[in-house]
């Protein structure tokens, strides 16, 4: 059965409009999965009976399994969910004072294999549909009670390499019939993936980017993330300058701090140059320790060391709060966590 949450705006009118109903039948089926939140056809009481038994053979609606949930001293939510073929994915609830943040993944697993990530070191298994891209929302809505403010792609994957998905869970979260997430208050974080962050700086709305740069020097990122030999700093640099150009949106730098590795003079340096020309938001994320990776987490001297050093050139830069650390809350923790147990206890 097709899940209904794979549909666009105008593929739902397409549809609706060949079997003769009326296109705005479309905008009261969005309100009700996506404003009011329901999973039942039953519910959407304003549809013609026949319609929803009509709905109800043809599409799929459900929630995704909530396999884990956990839930972190400052607050935390981090879920694992469980997908139709049994595969899962993490996606977490990040609360403020005054908003709620969902970071939501792309992939399950990742094909990109940073060496300080879980995710990334666990492997790739496949893409998500859009569908199960914006169902993550919806289960989170649900089964929290909270709304988000914030919506960002930062959980499993990387979101430009499975880029008409993760563009079409975009345009389904911000319509305006539905959810009408304000594009502004969507983050898509990717590690340099060129030729999408060119196209994305189409795409109409102003969402946000972020880059994981995590090292501004070529040869030493090369040995973080595999990727970067083929999307080079230069070609990357090049990309954001045409995004900025296009968007006139301050560009976030996602920058992982790693003992003895990259946060030298020399490497806050090397930062400064490459941000010249851009305009830039830097967020120092302390390496998040994971099992079998060479890195290890700088102490909180040398954090604010290397912070204040970016502060001194002129890069405007701030430590990210660890949210969730003591839930396994980094990237792809939670559900490496949970397979090396329940590996244990079979
Ligand atoms: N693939 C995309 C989006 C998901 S990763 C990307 O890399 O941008 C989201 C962020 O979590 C990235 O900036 C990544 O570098 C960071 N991250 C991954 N593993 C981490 C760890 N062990 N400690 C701290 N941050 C980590
Ligand atoms: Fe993939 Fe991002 Fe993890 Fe790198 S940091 S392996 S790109 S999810």
């Amino acid at each position: 059965m097709r899940d209904i949450l794979n549909l666009s705006y105008p593929e739902l009118i397409k549809i609706l409009t060949e079997k003769g109903e009326e296109s705005y039948r479309a905008s009261q089926i969005f309100s009700w999965i996506y404003k009011k939140g329901t999973f039942e056809f039953n519910d959407m009481t304003d549809l013609s009976k026949k319609l929803r038994e009509e709905l109800k053979t043809q599409f799929k609606l459900q929630p995704l399994r909530v396999i884990e949930r956990r839930v972190s001293k400052d607050g935390t939510i981090k879920y694992l969910l469980g997908l139709q073929d049994s595969l899962c994915i993490e996606s977490v609830i990040i609360p403020h004072p005054n908003r709620t943040t969902y970071c939501i993944s792309t992939q399950v697993g990742c094909p990109v294999g940073c060496l300080f990530c879980a995710t990334g070191m666990a492997g790739f298994k496949r893409n998500l549909s859009c569908g199960e891209i914006v169902n993550q929302v919806l289960t989170l809505r649900m089964d929290s009670g909270k709304s988000p403010n914030r919506i960002v792609y930062m959980g499993m994957g990387e979101p430009f390499l499975n880029y008409e998905e993760t563009i079409r869970s975009l345009q389904i979260l911000t319509h305006p019939a539905g959810m009408s997430t304000s594009t502004r208050n969507i983050t898509v974080s990717t590690v340099g993936i060129v030729p999408k962050i060119r196209a994305f700086a189409h795409i109409h709305g102003a969402y946000r980017l972020a880059l994981s740069l995590h090292s501004a020097r070529q040869r030493k990122r090369e040995k973080l993330i595999p990727i970067a030999k083929k999307y080079r700093l230069s070609d990357i640099k090049r990309a954001l300058i045409a995004f900025q150009k296009e968007k006139k949106k301050r560009i976030t730098i996602e920058y992982v701090m790693l003992k003895g590795f990259n946060i030298s003079r020399e490497d806050a340096l090397s930062l400064r140059n490459f941000a010249k020309g851009l305009k830039v938001f830097v967020n120092l994320i302390p390496f998040n320790p994971i099992p079998g990776s060479p890195f290890r987490k700088p102490s909180p001297g040398e954090i604010s060391r290397f912070h204040q050093m970016l502060l001194e050139l002129g890069i405007n830069a701030e430590v990210r709060r660890e949210k969730g650390s003591d839930i396994e809350a980094a990237c792809g923790q939670l559900r490496r966590y949970l397979l090396e147990n329940l590996t244990q206890k079979a």
